[in-house]
């Protein structure tokens, strides 16, 4: 029997493409597709060619976490043609397929596996430095023939998302495990909605009376700071949400044996900047709350 003539072609695309990455996370909502969506951003911005593939075909948010709904993918004799944001970013998601953006995908594993083989296979990316791709959560059936499909390509490794919360570092180290069992090296785990993170006026303050009601008392407040100590109102207030006595997602690295590549804060410009298409970190002088993080990704 010959080589399986999907993943050949699958690595005749790929060699225009230098670095892959993968984005993996345990659980959806964790904030997979955010930090694909930034991490590209930010690639770009320092002027190298990037694609991001959205392969996170439950829930395909990349077209809107771009600014890209509602357009279409077109044909030429190369293969499919990704959407270009700007001239040195160009973006596939199955979010462009769907007639509706309320659509569900509701289709079974062989489907979803056979589409993931032709967005690997056809869509023409041309010279490309990093290809960022946003793959399904979990370890289901479509998730393992990605990786496994990307892995004949020559992947550079994964990076996983994750929250502070046990119940996500539980599916985290199971991912490891997974990614160990495949040989898919953890370039590492990111740190997602680790703490908040708010400029002080943006809080809403609230006094609690004796009967258990809360009144809101923010203009009451910020008028006090404003006349007590005006340089406070520029400050940022971070604070943990989540318990973090058990040491989160740094303790847990140390335990597997995987990089930590840093916190990044839940920030309202982040969710803001997701929910409007646009990248957080460029107006921030990519000094934004996730910065540290890419940046050492980006540096290594
Ligand atoms: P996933 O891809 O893991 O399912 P998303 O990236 O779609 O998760 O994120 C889920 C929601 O959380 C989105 O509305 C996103 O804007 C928001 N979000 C993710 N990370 C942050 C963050 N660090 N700060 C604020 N909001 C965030």
């Amino acid at each position: 029997k010959g080589p399986d003539p999907d993943l050949v072609a699958i690595a005749e695309r790929m060699a225009t493409v230098k670095h892959k990455i993968a984005i993996l996370s345990g659980k959806g909502g964790v904030g997979k597709s955010t930090f694909s969506a930034q991490l590209s951003f930010a690639l770009s911005s320092m002027n190298y060619q990037v694609g991001l593939l959205d392969i996170d075909l439950c829930g395909p948010s990349i077209p809107k976490m771009l600014g890209l709904e509602g357009q279409d993918i077109h044909q030429s004799n190369l293969g499919w043609s990704p959407i270009y944001l700007d001239s040195n970013l160009g973006v596939m998601s199955i979010g462009f397929m769907l007639p509706n953006p309320d659509d569900a995908v509701i289709w079974r594993g062989p489907r979803k596996n056979a589409l993931i083989k032709q967005f690997l296979k056809d869509v023409d990316w041309g010279e490309t430095d990093y290809l960022v791709i946003d793959t399904p959560p979990g370890t289901s059936d479509e998730h393992i023939s990605a990786v496994q499909y990307l892995q004949s390509t020559g992947i550079d490794g994964a990076i996983i998302v994750t929250t502070p919360q046990q119940v996500s570092l539980i599916d985290v180290r199971k991912e490891i495990s997974f990614c160990k069992t495949v040989g898919l090296k953890v370039l590492g785990v990111v740190e997602n909605m680790s703490g908040l993170r708010q400029s002080l006026s943006d809080l809403r303050f609230e006094k609690v009376s004796d009967d258990g009601k809360p009144s809101d008392i923010t203009e009451w407040a910020l008028s006090y700071i404003k006349e007590k100590a005006p340089e406070l109102l520029s400050v940022v207030a971070c604070s943990e949400v989540f318990d973090s006595s058990k040491g989160g997602a740094e303790k847990m690295c140390e335990e597997m044996g995987v990089p930590f590549l840093g916190k990044v804060p839940m920030d309202p410009e982040l969710c803001k900047a997701a929910d409007e298409g646009r990248s957080c970190f460029l107006e921030k002088g990519f000094a934004g709350s996730a910065a540290p993080a890419l940046k050492r990704i980006i540096e290594k």
